[in-house]
């Protein structure tokens, strides 16, 4: 299976920024890893790619993350959502700094004493970038481990987990090239062995594959129970002076997209446009629409009223260009709110 994996993923491996092989080490720059490694912990490779190279741009190396404040991370981190993932890797590149004199551990035990890295990250660092023969198990993985031995369970199940993680391991340490087979086995399940159709025809495993034998592929993982999310409501004002601007604050620690710029914004029991314009010291607000995200333990509903002001900003508040709104780091969710209330008003229902 380790060789089937392997050389299937040479031949078809996708070309990303990150797995570049630098000419004289004749490795992948373990932190570029680490960087590319937390942004792919819950988004896209798609938006990844788009966000990487500025993140690189920005912080071209360990010391110069660890060195930044967090509000010029967390500006370079916009869109990419999950902003912990942020404050963690700012973390560990400090420690990095402080502990491994600014270079990135090769061992998986030192790995995972870093903030934000788990026994998934340290594994694919270890292997991937450093040739270890360490294993690691992801979504992808479990899936596609679970469908070739033909094993039932969910895929958030501990006990299928578990063995999944046992399967990997043995399976790695026969490997003769640790990163590359457990990189094509996330590859395989990211594009062949997809969560929806299972296209065995393409997949190097489908020889020894015991669900595509018994045609049970649509039933292994077993669904996982559905998430219960909590529903909260934020009242958000977009004012706006005649310069072209809106008054922000920034969201405070504990509060959802802490340490980024938000609309002013209350959380809780409803709020008229009147009250929300006596609060910021302006007159009444009008309904401008809503924007609403799912986020993985939330419904968020942002309640919009808009309205123009000549007030200064006060502590804690700021006037900003609409075309600088990127640039100081603002949530996809706000951005979005704000590009509502400027325009008819309305409606969206993405998910963030
Ligand atoms: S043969 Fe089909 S079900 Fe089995 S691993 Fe490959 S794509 Fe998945």
């Amino acid at each position: 299976m380790a060789a089937a994996v392997t050389e299937w993923f040479r031949a078809n491996r996708r070309e990303l920024p990150w797995r570049e092989v630098d000419r004289r080490t004749g490795r992948r720059d373990p932190y570029r890893s680490l960087v590319s490694e937390f942004m792919l912990q819950q988004t896209q490779v798609s938006r990844v790619i788009e966000r990487f190279g500025r993140f690189i741009e920005r912080f071209p190396d360990v010391g110069a993350l660890a060195a930044a404040n967090e509000e010029d991370v967390l500006a370079a981190w916009a869109g990419l959502g999950y902003y912990r993932r942020a404050r963690l890797l700012h973390a560990a590149a400090r420690e990095i700094v402080a502990r491994f004199g600014g270079r990135v551990p090769e061992d998986v035990e030192d790995l995972r004493t870093l903030p934000g890295v788990g026994r998934y990250t340290a594994g694919a660092m270890a292997s991937m970038v450093f040739g270890r023969a360490e294993p690691l198990v992801d979504g992808n993985v479990v899936r596609v481990v679970l469908r070739v031995e033909g094993w039932e369970g969910a895929a958030d199940d501990r006990g299928a987990v578990g063995a999944v993680w046992a399967r990997a391991e043995e399976l790695v340490r026969a490997s003769e090239s640790p990163g590359e087979f457990n990189e094509g086995l996330m590859e395989v399940g990211a594009t062949v062995c997809g969560p929806g159709a299972a296209r065995c025809g393409e997949c190097p495993l489908a020889r020894m594959c015991v669900a595509r034998r018994l045609g049970v592929q649509g039933s292994i993982p077993r669904a996982k129970k559905a998430a219960v999310r909590r529903r909260v409501v934020h009242w958000c004002a977009l004012v706006r002076d005649g310069r072209g601007r809106v008054l922000l604050e920034r969201a405070p620690a504990g509060a959802l997209w802490a340490g980024l710029w938000r609309l002013p914004t209350w959380e809780g029991s409803r709020v008229t446009g009147a009250e929300l314009g006596a609060r910021l010291g302006v007159g009444a607000l009008e309904f401008a629409g809503e924007v609403k995200r799912q986020l993985s333990h939330r419904t968020v509903r942002l309640r919009l009223f808009r309205g123009t002001s000549g007030v200064r900003a006060v502590t804690g508040r700021k006037w900003v260009r609409v075309t600088d709104l990127e640039r100081v780091g603002v949530s996809n969710a706000h951005l979005a709110a704000i590009a509502l209330a400027m325009t008819a008003g309305g409606s969206d229902g993405k998910t963030d």
